[in-house]
């Protein structure tokens, strides 16, 4: 799970603004799925060496006056509850206003690190203005220019200065992570307590890692893993649980800390883009899936033709990626549950597969033979090798050609497919790349 840093503050002091270049270097390489409202607000970055999550809290404000700072209170209020970082941004030509003190006395009580950001200090003299923000009693502001750049690379070594440490630096890398995401009243907690039950003494909750993650060990039915028990499961309604983009922020931090997600959907109410978004986070951080039906108790007609239909409708929601289990369970029952774990534990493993070099090249040549790419220009294509990058997150080939411009998406999709036909890689993303020979 990495670092998270919130940006907050007033409207028009610059956040978004400090927000694209805090991101910026990432977001090209970052896979971007259009269309997601939360592309905007949440991003990567990284800056020595340590990656790290960046969300613009702002970006969910909504602008109408008589709730306006009713929804910054709550948009600080989450930064306070989940970020390592906070950065605080002001305005050094407007000053402080009444806004920059209110918010200041709720992040006086937070207990992660607060960054006064003194935002459009294009100019050397605007600097002047900048002690005006001690009274905000939150320490030295620290002046920038969000639209210039100035000052932005001593502001990324500060923020880096002040993380935790990565659960890679305390955790078994051999043990895989599991994260139970899915949007409030989904049944996360249920499934978590039917995993877990009264039995602690299969759990070791293993703290000190980035804030408010704890990961739970567990150890039983011949099962290993840990579990990446976020602040959302544990502890309900500290702030208002119906507003999409808390839940969200918690997904986020989930997913990030995970290797597999258990993507719960509840039965009676089938696919919504609230699930959607949660599926493009867990797509985006290319994370291992298991879709849990949750509630399958509740719903009357359980015939396979009812199943069929369902899981059909769940896969043309998250098209083009069909490859991944979908469990039909109940929390409450049991129903499943143990399956759940198996499933998770199988798609851990496609994740991490090996495929030799030598099989690659036997399996796929032929068939790159029957079906080359399209030719381009009176140019043909011809693909002489493959193999299989070391040490990667996921399975991703390189796919080796003469004209390795010339081969498209739809083709790089026959070949994913037809590598999943032929190696069990279901609920792991794959990645393919053309390279020139
Ligand atoms: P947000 O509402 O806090 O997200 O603020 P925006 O990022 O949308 O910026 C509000 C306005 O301030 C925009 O017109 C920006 O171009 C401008 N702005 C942002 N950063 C700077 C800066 O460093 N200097 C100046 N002069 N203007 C800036
Ligand atoms: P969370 O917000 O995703 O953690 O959801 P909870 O685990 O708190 O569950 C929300 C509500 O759904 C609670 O009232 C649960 O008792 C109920 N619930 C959860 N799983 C099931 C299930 O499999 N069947 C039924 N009938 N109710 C469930």
């Amino acid at each position: 799970m990495s670092n998270l840093v919130a940006i907050v503050g007033r409207p028009n002091v610059g956040k978004s603004t400090l927000f694209n270049r805090l991101t910026k270097s990432r977001r090209a390489i970052v896979n971007e799925e259009a269309g997601t409202t939360r592309d905007r607000q949440y991003g990567k970055s990284e800056w020595q060496g340590r990656e790290f999550s960046v969300v613009d809290t702002g970006g969910w404000v909504v602008n109408s006056d008589d709730i306006f700072e009713e929804e910054i209170r709550k948009q600080v209020l989450l930064a306070v509850d989940e970020a390592d970082v906070i950065l605080f941004v002001v305005d050094v030509m407007n000053g402080v206003t009444d806004l920059d003190m209110q918010v200041a006395a709720i992040l006086r009580r937070a207990n992660s690190p607060v960054i006064i950001v003194a935002n459009k200090t294009d100019n050397h003299d605007l600097q002047y203005n900048a002690p005006e923000f001690y009274k905000l009693g939150l320490g030295d502001p620290y002046c920038i220019s969000a639209i210039t750049g100035s000052g932005t690379g001593d502001l990324m070594d500060l923020i880096v200065s002040k993380f935790k440490k990565e659960a890679s630096e305390i955790l078994d890398d051999e043990i895989p992570r599991f994260a139970v995401v899915g949007r409030p009243n989904a049944g996360k907690s249920s499934i978590v307590n039917a995993f877990i039950g009264e039995d602690r003494n299969i759990v070791t909750e293993i703290a000190g890692t980035t804030r408010d993650s704890i990961y739970t060990r567990y150890n039983k039915f011949g099962f290993d893993f840990y579990l990446v028990d976020t602040a959302g499961i544990r502890k309900k309604n500290k702030v208002n649980e119906d507003l999409e983009y808390y839940s969200v922020i918690r997904s986020i931090r989930a997913i990030e800390g995970s290797d597999v997600c258990i993507l719960m959907l509840d039965a009676t109410r089938g696919v919504e883009s609230q699930d959607l978004n949660i599926f493009s986070l867990i797509q985006k951080n290319q994370k291992g899936l298991v879709v849990v039906i949750n509630k399958w108790d509740l719903v009357e007609d359980k015939s396979v033709k009812v199943q069929k239909t369902f899981e059909e409708a769940v896969r043309s929601r998250f098209a083009p990626f069909v490859d991944f289990p979908i469990i039909f369970a109940s929390a409450l029952t049991k129903q499943r549950i143990l399956k759940v774990l198996e499933e998770a534990r199988n798609v851990y493993e496609h994740r991490t597969t090996k495929i030799p070099t030598a099989r690659l090249n036997e399996e796929m040549l032929p068939l790159i033979e029957a079906y080359p790419p399209p030719s381009n220009k009176g140019k043909y294509i011809k693909i002489k090798y493959i193999t299989q990058l070391p040490n990667t997150q996921v399975p991703s080939f390189v796919y080796f050609a003469n004209l390795p411009q010339y081969v498209k998406e739809p083709y790089k999709r026959f070949l994913e497919n037809k590598m999943r036909e032929k190696w069990n890689l279901t609920g792991t993303p794959v990645n393919i790349y053309i390279r020139q020979k």
